[in-house]
C-alpha cells in the first residue's frame, strides 16, 4: 500500500509518498510560500535530480493539487495515477484531551480538531485547511490524523495539572499537553529495538533537539513527563523560544516596561532562546561557530544555558522514573551536533552516563554512543515522524 503523508503549515506543506510494503519513501517534497509571492515546490526522489516547480499557489488546495500532479508526472513522478495512493496520513498538532491515539477522519474528528484551534491557534487551522483540501481532491481516499499531543496523554495527573486554581484545568483546559509526541514515540521504540529489549522493561529519556526542543520521560513504553507544556513555549530554551522563565517576568514586562500582550508574545516566541541570548542567530550551527571560532562570549553563554537546561531535565526525569536505562538524542541538533551531545552528557557520569567520544562524532545515523560497560545507553536515532504517521495510517485503514 502507498500512503501519502501530509504535514501542513501556515505557508508551507511537507509531504512524503511512502511505499508501506517495504517502508520506503518513494518521493519527499516541500511546497513553500503558499499564498505568498514566489511559491515553489521541490520534490526529491532518490537517484534523481530535484524536481522544482515555480508557479503561483494562492491556496493550500492549489498546493496539494500540484503535489498530486508532481507525484504522477510522467517524467518526474513516481506513480502512474492518483488511484495508487491507498490512504493519506495527516499530521495535526493538537488533539487536546480527545485523542491518545491516531484516528480515521470523520465529521466528529474534524469537529474535535476544530475545537482544539483555541489551544493551537497557529497550527491547527493550517492542518484543517490541508485535510479539507485533500478531502476535496481525493474524496474516496481514506484519511487518518496523527496528533503531536497524543503520545503524552498517558502522563499521570501530577505531571499535567499545573499548580494554579484547578478550575483553570476543568473549565478552560489549561494543562500540560506536550508536543513532538510522534517523534518521541518513534525514537523510543527504535531504541528498544536497538537494545534488543521490550520497551516495557526500559526507562528512556528522549531528547528531541531541533528548532523546537522537548525532553520526555518514557516508562513502560508510555510518556510520563514531558518538558513542553500547555504550549510549545515551555521547557528548555530553543532557537527563538525562551523555554521556562519565571512567569512574573511577563507581568513585569507588561506593567513596568509597558509592553503589550503582542510584544510579550513575540519576544518570548520569536526573539528569545538561543537567538535572544547570543544575539547571533537562532540556528545552532551559527551559534556554535560564533562560540568556537570567534570567541563570542554571548554565543558561549547561550549554549551553556541550553546544555545545562537539557541536563537538568534529564536529571529530573531520571528521578521521576527512579532511574534511567537509555538516553536518546534526535532531531536536527540532536542528530547532527556531537558538541551538544557531549556537553549535555558532561557531569552525568554519576548516574552512569559515559560517552565514547569517538563514536559520538557520528552524524545523521542511528548509533550507540556509550563507552562499553556503562550503565546508561546513550543513543542517537534520526527521527522519522513521516514513517510513524504512515505506519499508523496503514494500521488504521487496513
Ligand atoms: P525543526 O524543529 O524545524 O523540525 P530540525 O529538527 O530540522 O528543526 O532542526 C533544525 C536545527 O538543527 C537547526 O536550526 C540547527 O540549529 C540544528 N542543526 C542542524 N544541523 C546541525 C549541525 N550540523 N550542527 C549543529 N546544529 C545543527
Amino acid at each position: 500500500m502507498k500512503i501519502l503523508v501530509i504535514n501542513c503549515g501556515s505557508s508551507s506543506l511537507k509531504y512524503q509518498l511512502m511505499d508501506m510494503d517495504n517502508e520506503y519513501a518513494l518521493a519527499k517534497g516541500i511546497v513553500e510560500r503558499i499564498g505568498i509571492e514566489g511559491s515553489i515546490l521541490t520534490q526529491k526522489v532518490e537517484g534523481r535530480e530535484k524536481y522544482i516547480i515555480k508557479v503561483p499557489m494562492e491556496t493550500h488546495k492549489n498546493a496539494i493539487k500540484l503535489v498530486l500532479e508532481a507525484l504522477v508526472d510522467e517524467t518526474n513522478g513516481v506513480i502512474k495515477s492518483m488511484d495508487e495512493i491507498g490512504a493519506v496520513g495527516h499530521r495535526v498538532v493538537h488533539g487536546g484531551e480527545f485523542y491518545s491515539e491516531s484516528v480515521i477522519i470523520d465529521e466528529k474528528v474534524m469537529e474535535n480538531i476544530k475545537a482544539c484551534v483555541k489551544l493551537a491557534p497557529l497550527h491547527n487551522p493550517a492542518n484543517i485547511i490541508g485535510i479539507e483540501a485533500c478531502k476535496e481532491l481525493m474524496p474516496t481516499t481514506p484519511m487518518v490524523v496523527v496528533f503531536d499531543t497524543a503520545f503524552h496523554q498517558t502522563m499521570p495527573k501530577e505531571a499535567y495539572v499545573y499548580a494554579i486554581p484547578y478550575e483553570l484545568y476543568t473549565e478552560s483546559s489549561i494543562r500540560r499537553y506536550g508536543f513532538h509526541g510522534t517523534s518521541h514515540k518513534y525514537v523510543a521504540s527504535k531504541a528498544a529495538e536497538m537494545l534488543g529489549k521490550d520497551i516495557k522493561d526500559l526507562k528512556i529519556i528522549t531528547c528531541h533537539l531541533g528548532n523546537g526542543a522537548s525532553i520526555t520521560a518514557i516508562k513502560d513504553g508510555k510518556s510520563i513527563e514531558t518538558s513542553m507544556g500547555f504550549t510549545p513555549l515551555e521547557g528548555v530554551p530553543m532557537g527563538t523560544r525562551s523555554g521556562n522563565i519565571d512567569p512574573a517576568i511577563v507581568i513585569y514586562m507588561m506593567q513596568e516596561l509597558n509592553m503589550s500582550f503582542e510584544e510579550v508574545n513575540d519576544l518570548l516566541n520569536k526573539k528569545s532562546g538561543i537567538l535572544g541570548v547570543s544575539g547571533v542567530s537562532s540556528d545552532f550551527r551559527d551559534v556554535e561557530d560564533a562560540a568556537d571560532n570567534q570567541g563570542n562570549a554571548r554565543a558561549q553563554l547561550a549554549l551553556k544555558i541550553f546544555y545545562s537546561q537539557v541536563r537538568k531535565f534529564i536529571g529530573s526525569y531520571a528521578v521521576t522514573m527512579g532511574g534511567v536505562d537509555c538516553i536518546v538524542f534526535t532531531a536536527g541538533l540532536g542528530e547532527n551536533s556531537p558538541e551538544t551531545r557531549e556537553a549535555v552528557c558532561e557531569g552525568l557520569e554519576f548516574i552512569g552516563v559515559k560517552l565514547d567520544k569517538v563514536k559520538n562524532k557520528c552524524r545523521s545515523k542511528a548509533e550507540y554512543l556509550s563507552e562499553a560497560g556503562t550503565k546508561v545507553q546513550v543513543l542517537v536515532i534520526p527521527t522519522e515522524e513521516e514513517l510513524m504517521i504512515a505506519r499508523d495510517t496503514k494500521t488504521l485503514v487496513s
